[in-house]
């Protein structure tokens, strides 16, 4: 093991004694790897450098916002001319509508949008909205797909307890929990299970990236889709990662989907805190002051914030880097699969979006993703970082290609991999 204990611990021993865990989000304390975290210092297209001058090709690009590489010279100049005009005005700016149209232009179920500053605060209005819209309480999410930290969805359920939502989160009371019925991603026998006449809504990842990379199989969204309607729920496509990452129009676009609510975050942010949700006109005319349904924010559609976003989305809409970002990510998966060789394990992707799952052969649901070695992924997360390659600290995270890496950044890492995955055995 070459986390070095020592490096930095002045440094990590304050954050712990200042910061819960010394980090504030749980991934970044590199529990999972069993390792000290590095500190960064700062990060420029494909690379990011740590506070000892250390430099890595980066694959968590932020959790995926970073979809163009750090510091793109788009968004330092839209976030300089924006500060320019001040930090924050609680008021109605212009900008907010650019961003607004840029998405409800290039989303097709989209006609409608709110501006929030995360991915959690989007998920827990859109339930709000569609709760209100159906006058039902109840839920479905999927075992291992990740919405944020609000409490409905704070539930993965406990083993033997896949109807009845149980909270995996100690402060989440029970009678909200309750409210969460989960079922299986990949198989709509589950959904069907637990649909009933009181469903709200069922929320899904198109793509789950918050359990490592899992598509869809063919079918399943289309027949959770008519499965929910079916009996009168809502389904809210949670796109925070997948939006403008995998195309302009999100998963459900080229897949030809039409969810009722969606959620984004992440890349509509440029690297700073936005998100949103929309849908169609009269589901969103709930929303206060339209409509009844109170949600609010003191930040939401800050002007640094809407200036990196849009900037983002406008770069990404004149460069279109999809196929681009998609032919390295596959590379990056080749290479994964190549130096993973005969050994267990498997690794699965799609567009910019890798995981290598060390264990079972296929990774379909959360059930499957359980079943991984997530000490061999330490020990491979270790020897990577050791040859300058920065990757999740987590077996359960997607890597993020960005439009800055090069394809000498692939190789590189190409070649790091294959060391790395004959170290860990
Ligand atoms: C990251 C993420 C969220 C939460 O977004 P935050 O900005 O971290 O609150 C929600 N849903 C998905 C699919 C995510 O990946």
């Amino acid at each position: 093991m070459s986390l070095d204990r020592k490096e930095k611990t002045d440094v990590f021993e304050r954050a712990l004694a200042a910061i819960p865990g010394g980090v504030n989000s749980p991934v970044r304390s590199w529990a999972a790897v069993g390792g000290h975290p590095r500190f960064v210092a700062s990060a420029q297209g494909s690379r990011i450098v740590d506070t000892e001058g250390r430099e890595y090709i980066d694959y968590v690009g932020s959790w995926g916002p970073m979809v163009l590489g750090h510091r793109h010279p788009s968004v330092v100049e839209a976030l300089e001319r924006a500060l320019a005009g001040g930090t924050s005005f609680g008021a109605a700016t212009e900008a907010e509508v650019d961003l607004a149209e840029m998405i409800i232009g290039l989303v097709p179920s989209i006609e409608r949008v709110r501006l929030v500053n995360s991915g959690t605060e989007a998920t827990m209005s859109a339930l709000r909205v569609a709760r209100a819209a159906t006058g039902r309480d109840q839920i479905v999410k999927f075992a291992g797909c990740y919405h944020g930290h609000a409490d409905a969805f704070l539930v993965k359920a406990g083993s033997g307890a896949t109807t009845l939502g149980v909270p995996d989160s100690p402060g989440v009371p029970e009678a909200v929990g309750g409210l969460t019925r989960v079922a299986d991603f990949n198989d709509l026998d589950s959904v069907e299970a637990v649909l009933g006449e009181d469903t709200a809504a069922v929320i899904v990842e198109p793509v789950a990236a918050n359990m490592g990379v899992v598509p869809p199989q063919e079918g399943f969204l289309e027949g959770l889709i008519e499965a929910a309607h079916g009996c009168g729920a809502l389904v809210i496509f949670d796109e925070v990662i997948s939006g403008f990452r995998l195309s302009l129009a999100g998963y459900q676009g080229p897949a030809g989907l039409e969810p009722d609510l969606t959620c984004l975050g992440k890349i509509i942010g440029g690297g700073l805190p936005v998100g949103a949700y929309g849908g169609r006109a009269e589901l969103m005319d709930l929303v206060a002051p339209s409509g009844p349904v109170y949600q609010a924010g003191t930040l939401s559609g800050n002007p640094l914030a809407v200036a990196a976003g849009l900037a983002t989305l406008e770069t990404l809409a004149k460069e279109d880097p999809y196929e681009s970002l998609s032919r390295k990510g596959t590379a990056l998966a080749a290479a994964l699969q190549e130096g993973l060789g005969r050994r267990p394990g498997c690794v699965q992707g799609l567009g910019s979006l890798a995981t290598l799952f060390f264990g079972p052969d296929r990774v379909d649901n959360y059930d499957d993703a359980s079943k991984t070695d997530v000490k061999k992924y330490a020990r491979f997360f270790s020897a990577l970082l050791d040859q300058g390659i920065w990757v999740p600290p987590s077996q359960f995270e997607a890597w993020f290609v960005s439009a800055a890496h090069s394809d000498e950044d692939i190789a590189r890492t190409a070649e790091a991999v294959g060391r790395a995955l004959a170290a860990v055995d």
